[in-house]
């Protein structure tokens, strides 16, 4: 028996025992699904529209160049995000991408097709592929897991093009409801990357991931005479029914949309996204599929047999070629690629 039957999960969802943090009451239900239940269960998604249509009335009032940054991958999600932007609510949207040097062909012709045809500005900007590859070895080595650079990349770029074309709002698509962050132990801050990363970076290419603190942007603002008014930044799925099949059909049939040469529709925007779950596998004895499936389960997309199946299959795929091209772009070895699952952030938070 795998470790997906082998061990000890919610009875309603499929978070497993080795969850960091997990709590399951004397039914077996685990305390994520009660947080979700609670959160979701009187949901008014009529009283949440007006209040979106007020953030986009706001937007629009201020009369800039663009009325909102949507940031870009390529992906399924931001890729209903751009659409319902563009032609649901009509705004002037400015599609902001990082490349973080992984970006897949399927990524990029989906971006080229459907920046046209929802006829958006776009705007793309990505650090120097030899500095990116120094800082996600750096961070295998370190802290046992690479996403934080292009996590950091991707918010540093949008909040720097958001000042520089003074656009007063940013509209991303993180749904808490089908998504899942992972445990709260996989958060981290500004602190934790700097420390990190200028041990293999200097200072001047540190400023592709860092955003500008408070202090230093008042100072800029001050010098250019130019005092930008107050920016909002939501989360779309946060105010609209967020269902994945609905974004699935939308986005095949109005988009063009294309998932990746194996089927898969997600995370299809990154090269290293099998490396990533492979990491989190191996450190967690569980992958990201497990929390994302569970989401879902409770959200009542995915029925709870589906996301075992699911999360058994992705999770045990063959992942040897992505390795060997992993350790070779990195230059990292078998045996350091083994001991990230004992390196943790959290040392450096
Ligand atoms: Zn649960």
């Amino acid at each position: 028996m795998s470790y997906i039957t082998n061990t000890k999960r919610c009875v309603k969802c499929i978070l497993p025992e080795q969850y960091p943090d997990i709590q399951f009451d004397s039914q077996g239900v685990c305390h994520k699904c009660h947080e979700q239940e609670a959160k979701y269960i009187n949901r008014d998604y009529e009283k949440l529209g007006r209040e979106l249509d007020g953030i986009f009335r706001w937007a629009k009032a201020q009369k800039k160049r663009y009325d909102c940054i949507v940031p870009f991958s390529g992906g399924k999600d931001s890729s209903y995000t751009l659409y319902l932007c563009r032609k649901k609510y009509g705004l002037k949207v400015l599609a902001v991408n990082f490349n973080n040097g992984l970006r897949t062909p399927e990524a990029l012709m989906n971006m080229e097709n459907i920046v046209k045809k929802t006829d958006c500005a776009y705007a793309c900007y990505g650090p120097n592929w030899e500095v990116l590859k120094k800082l996600y070895r750096e961070f295998v080595l370190k802290a046992g897991h690479f996403c934080f650079v292009c996590d950091m990349g991707i918010w540093a770029t949008i909040h720097r093009l958001a000042e520089q074309y003074d656009v007063p709002l940013i509209v991303s698509e993180f749904s808490s409801q089908i998504e899942s962050r992972g445990p709260k132990i996989y958060s981290y801050n500004n602190k934790f990357f700097r420390t990190i990363a200028s041990e293999v970076v200097d200072t001047s290419e540190l400023k592709d991931f860092l955003e500008e603190t408070a202090v230093q942007k008042i100072l800029r603002r001050f010098r250019h005479g130019r005092f930008t008014r107050y920016r909002r930044q939501i989360s779309l799925p946060d105010y609209v029914v967020w269902d994945d099949k609905e974004i699935k059909d939308t986005i095949y049939k109005e988009l063009g949309w294309q998932k990746r040469a194996d089927g898969s529709s997600d995370h299809i925007d990154c090269l290293f996204a099998p490396m990533k779950n492979y990491l989190v596998v191996q450190k967690w004895g569980f992958g990201e599929k497990t929390t994302k499936y569970s989401a879902m389960v409770r959200a009542g997309q995915m029925g709870r047999e589906e996301a075992l199946r699911r999360a058994e299959a992705e999770e045990s795929q063959d992942v040897s070629g992505h390795i060997k091209v992993f350790l070779k772009e990195l230059g990292l070895s078998e045996q350091e690629l083994l001991q990230a699952k004992t390196r943790s952030h959290l040392d450096y938070l």
